[in-house]
């Protein structure tokens, strides 16, 4: 009898993992510029070519890697951001998988720029397939700078997979704008083909909304705030009137992660209910805070779902903050005040 189970090399079990972490351009896009934003960035570029199948560059002004982290940072489960089981349930960055660098990697050609302010030369590493192809001591500004090429380039079959240049630019479009939603502090900007699409300075969060979606936003908004102590709520709502017949202007933030809740959505639709048309969605961006140890966001790897331990005060906490938000602008038509 002999033995059949032997360890996948770990190129391999790079591109198994690639599998869940990198599905489309725009999941490149998140994974990078939640790194930037966890590296402290304070300016954070993005530039695409041909929605990203042939160039994705982050590049930010954040602290940057030793020429030792430079390397390590394409190892799987290599991640700077947490290092015991307890650490799970207090997270504050964006990252702690330490998956996503060896998942890129190993379906793309990737350049990556480095450098840490103390440092006099930044390091410059050119990965392809999981396989260091360079590794030089570079002059470079304090920051980070990486490039992704032809991503899925030795995947021919996920490669032809990808949609049309607009459909995958729209995706891209989708994390830009959740980033940016979530750090009105930090600069952003966007080159689409060699075409600055946006640029937008370091501003409050009703500007950022402003100058992500138009001008006749500044008109529809209605601040909303509420602190419990569970949770605390800050964002902007929509007025009823503009609500529109299509979705996809609607975000929820937990601890500044975007997040998908069907049910949170619920609690914000209840609220409205009556102002809105049947099949009509509100403006909204919300921001909830609450302690890490009551959710928990290690359910899938792309993190946009989210569980709570106790649901039920979120839901009745939102929706009664909407409620207020609404009545205070005079948005619900109050039938009882007539005395
Ligand atoms: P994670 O973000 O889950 O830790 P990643 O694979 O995204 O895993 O990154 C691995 C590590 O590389 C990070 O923990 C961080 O230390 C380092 N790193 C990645 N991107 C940057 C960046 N833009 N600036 C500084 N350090 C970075
Ligand atoms: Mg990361």
């Amino acid at each position: 009898m002999h033995n059949l189970i032997k360890m996948l090399p770990d190129a391999i079990a790079n591109q198994i993992a690639a599998g869940e972490v990198v599905q489309r351009p725009a999941s490149v896009v998140k994974e990078l510029m939640e790194n930037s934003i966890d590296a402290g960035a304070s300016s954070v570029q993005l530039i695409v070519k041909e929605a990203g199948k042939v160039n994705i560059q982050v590049i930010d002004d954040g602290k940057g890697m030793s020429p030792q982290d430079a390397l390590m940072c394409f190892e799987r489960h290599a991640t700077s951001k947490i290092s015991k089981a307890e650490d799970l349930f207090a997270i504050h960055t964006m990252g702690f998988r330490g998956e996503a660098l060896a998942s890129i990697a190993s379906v793309a050609q990737v350049e990556l720029k480095t450098k840490r302010e103390e440092d006099e030369l930044g390091s410059l590493l050119r990965m392809e397939a999981s396989v260091l192809k360079a590794n030089e001591q570079v002059a470079a500004p304090k920051g980070t700078s990486i490039l992704v090429k032809n991503l899925f380039y030795n995947i021919p079959a996920r490669r032809n997979f990808l949609k049309s240049n607009p459909v995958e630019m729209r995706h891209i479009l989708d994390e830009f704008q959740r980033i940016a939603l979530a750090n009105p502090e930090i600069k952003f900007s966007l080159i689409q083909n060699e075409q600055e699409t946006y640029a937008l300075p370091v501003e409050k969060l009703g500007k950022r909304i402003v100058d992500l979606f138009g001008k006749t936003y500044r008109e529809q908004l209605a601040a909303c705030e509420e602190n419990t102590n569970y949770v605390s709520i800050k964002g902007y709502v929509g007025r009823p009137e503009y609500a529109k017949k299509t979705r996809g202007e609607q975000f929820f933030f937990v601890n500044n992660r975007f997040i998908k809740s069907s049910y949170l959505h619920h609690a914000v639709m209840s609220a409205y209910e009556r102002l809105v048309p049947e099949g009509s969605f509100p403006f909204y961006v919300l921001f909830l805070t609450l302690d890490p140890a009551h959710i928990d966001i290690n359910v899938h790897p792309t993190k946009t779902e989210i569980k709570f331990d106790d649901e039920r005060s979120i839901y009745a906490i939102l929706q009664a903050a909407i409620r207020k938000t609404l009545s205070l602008n005079h948005l619900i038509p109050s039938l009882d005040f007539d005395a």
